[in-house]
């Protein structure tokens, strides 16, 4: 009972309005989630980048600290003028005795975890760290390196443990400048990882390229170690289990599936290196791949780096693991707090959007009613079946004339035809053919009158022409031309091909006793009769005196 019936028109209108509206808006809104999301991936992925750039710098940093202390403690054992005239005569149990109470303490200490002595061609003389091996020769590139330069060389190397260590080694001489032997201190890397974690707040991870290590000894340098060695775990890696062992699933599955998992954000190194203190870029001219990581309410992001040993080689990669989580709560507040304010901005763009819209729809639909409006003014002026003007228009333009002619002084003249017998037309050839016979008159009418002649349907089978500055004389020359055209007009029917209908017509012109519309319309119709009575087809002029009129 509320529901009011909704027209078709109205119907569309509302769907017109609705659809783009609802459209606008829908299209909009995703594009501003879409948008304010990208903002919020990119500003994890910078401070992503910017801690791991911090961190790079940690490492570097770190690495030179350990090297500096190394350096500190080698210096300690060169000023020991046993030890070095023990490595010159090659004692073992003197070079043993001197140096393993001091490397218990820089063990303790420092963390200094290798001590080796060797001979001026790299042959290891004793191992304090590890006595009952001796004997090999040291090819390690620090070694080399050391050796060939006569002077300390420091570097990352690459054990036969698996192990990452950080390698110090010095030539020591006599006094007239000659090779006694080498000395080499070593840290294990998870010092300076460990730095990495608690200062730049990135956890790392060494994975070593499985090319560079023996199975057996990897495995058994890791029990040594007390750690499971999982050598299957990835494909072509393995993990160094110095640091950090728990690593989140997703980070597995990510390296699992590739050296560098699927690329998630992919950035140019020179982005990474904006910063100072950016030592390593990664892989130059690599680009970089940031990983997302989730592990349980956590959101990381893994970035890995190729890593090099002293010697320049790839030995493996860097994983270094930073904590978004804050970042990731702070950046869904800002989103809802961009959403909000953004939302002013969409509103503005679809009021635009919608007036643009609207323009076009009034315009549209005032259109349409212009259009509705000329056809009803059609309806409403002219005759349905002849398309003449109708009765109304008759009177309505007459008037007009009368009022024309009083300022111009100009007569007026009107015509008014009768069909003579159409009632028999009709009988004869039905009120269809009736139909036809009256279009076909009323279009003879208007071909034959001047553009300013108005020829109305008066009534039934009546037409009226209206003579504007038309006096009698040349209104009578025109009804006649009009009778004789339609007389010879030829109309077929069925089997009667050659009909002729004829008019008669009733002539008025305006005077000072015929000055109104309705005066000159009776004028006529008495004039039209008289044409009826005298035989029809004729043509007859209303008698000028008012008397004579009103005589008939
Ligand atoms: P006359 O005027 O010569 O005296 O004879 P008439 O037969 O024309 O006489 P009357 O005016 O009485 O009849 C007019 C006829 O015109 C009557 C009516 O059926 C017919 N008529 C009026 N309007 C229409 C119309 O629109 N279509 C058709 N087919 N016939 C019409
Ligand atoms: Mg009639
Ligand atoms: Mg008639």
């Amino acid at each position: 009972m509320f529901m009011k019936s909704v027209g078709r028109e109205t119907l569309r209108l509302r769907v017109w309005f609705l659809l783009p509206l609802a459209s606008v808006l829908v299209l909009a809104t995703l594009i501003l989630v879409t948008l304010i999301h990208l903002k919020a991936i990119t500003d994890i992925d910078r401070f992503t980048l910017e801690t791991v750039a911090r961190a790079e710098h940690v490492y570097q940093d770190q690495v030179e600290l350990e090297a500096e202390m190394l350096g500190a403690a080698m210096l300690v054992l060169a000023n020991d003028r046993s030890l070095r005239q023990a490595l010159a005569r090659h004692d073992r149990e003197q070079l043993l005795r001197g140096s393993a109470t001091l490397f218990a303490e820089l063990k303790k200490k420092h963390g200094i975890t290798h001590l080796y002595f060797s001979d001026p061609n790299r042959v290891n003389i004793l191992r304090v760290h590890e006595p009952e091996r001796f004997g090999d020769t040291l090819n390690r590139s620090t070694t080399v390196q050391a050796q060939q330069k006569s002077q300390t060389v420091h570097g990352v190397e690459l054990g036969p443990l698996g192990t990452f260590t950080l390698r110090l080694v010095t030539p020591w001489f006599d006094s007239d400048g000659k090779l006694l032997g080498l000395v080499e201190l070593g840290t294990e890397i998870d010092h300076v990882l460990q730095a990495v974690q608690q200062q730049a707040g990135v956890k790392a991870f060494i994975l070593i390229d499985k090319k560079f290590i023996d199975r057996q000894t990897w495995e058994s340098g890791m029990r040594m170690l007390g750690r499971e060695p999982d050598w299957n775990r990835f494909a072509d890696v393995v993990l160094n289990l110095q640091a950090n062992e728990h690593l989140p699933p997703d980070l597995v599955r990510g390296l699992q599936a590739g050296p560098a998992g699927e690329p998630q954000v992919v950035i140019p190194p020179a982005a990474t290196c904006q910063r100072a203190g950016c030592h390593s870029s990664p892989a130059g001219g690599k680009k970089m791949v940031a990983m997302p990581v989730v592990d349980g309410s956590s959101a990381y992001r893994a970035v890995v780096h190729p890593l090099k040993d002293a010697a320049g080689r790839s030995v493996g990669n860097k994983v270094l693991l930073v904590d978004v989580s804050p970042e990731v709560e702070t950046l869904q507040a800002k989103t809802l707090a961009v959403l909000i304010r953004e939302s002013a901005w969409v509103g503005g763009i679809s009021c635009v959007i919608l007036l643009v819209f609207f323009y076009w729809l009034v315009g549209r639909v005032g259109q349409r009613l212009d259009e509705d409006q000329q056809r009803l003014r059609e309806l409403a002026d002219h005759d349905g079946l002849t398309g003449l003007f109708n009765h109304r228009m008759h009177y309505l333009r007459l008037k007009e004339e009368f009022s024309r002619g009083a300022r111009t002084g100009k007569p007026i003249s009107l015509l008014l035809l009768d069909l003579d017998h159409f009632k028999q037309v009709n009988d004869r050839y039905g009120h269809l053919g009736g139909d036809q016979v009256l279009k076909t008159i009323s279009a003879l009418v208007t071909s034959t009158c001047r553009q300013m002649d108005l020829a109305c349907r008066y009534g039934g089978e009546e037409i009226t022409v209206i003579l504007p500055e038309t006096a009698a004389d040349a209104a009578m020359l025109a009804a006649e031309r009009l009778r004789k055209i339609i007389e010879t007009q030829v109309f077929a029917f069925e089997d009667q091909p050659d009909i002729h209908i004829t008019v008669s017509i009733g002539v008025a012109t305006s005077s000072e006793h015929c000055a109104s519309a309705t005066e000159l319309t009776a004028g006529a119709d008495r004039a039209m009769y008289r044409a009826k009575e005298k035989g029809r087809n004729r043509v007859e002029r209303a008698p000028q005196q008012a008397d004579q009129g009103a005589g008939g």
